[in-house]
């Protein structure tokens, strides 16, 4: 599964997740699940990781 980069519309917190499309999410600091996804190119393109990453899922 992706990971994924939410960040919480009620207090600004921006956080990562391993989580399927359609899962519910809450915020890890106040425990709203009034989340918004960021979706960032780089963790699904193998052409732009550093390999350093642990985002990526493993494609090293
Ligand atoms: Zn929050």
């Amino acid at each position: 599964m992706p990971v994924i980069d939410f960040k919480c519309k009620k207090c600004g917190s921006e956080f990562f997740e391993i989580a399927a499309h359609d899962e519910q999410v809450e915020c890890p600091k106040c425990g709203s699940n009034e989340v918004e996804r960021v979706y960032k190119g780089k963790y699904y393109g193998k052409g732009n990781c550093s390999g350093n990453c642990s985002c990526c899922g493993g494609c090293h």
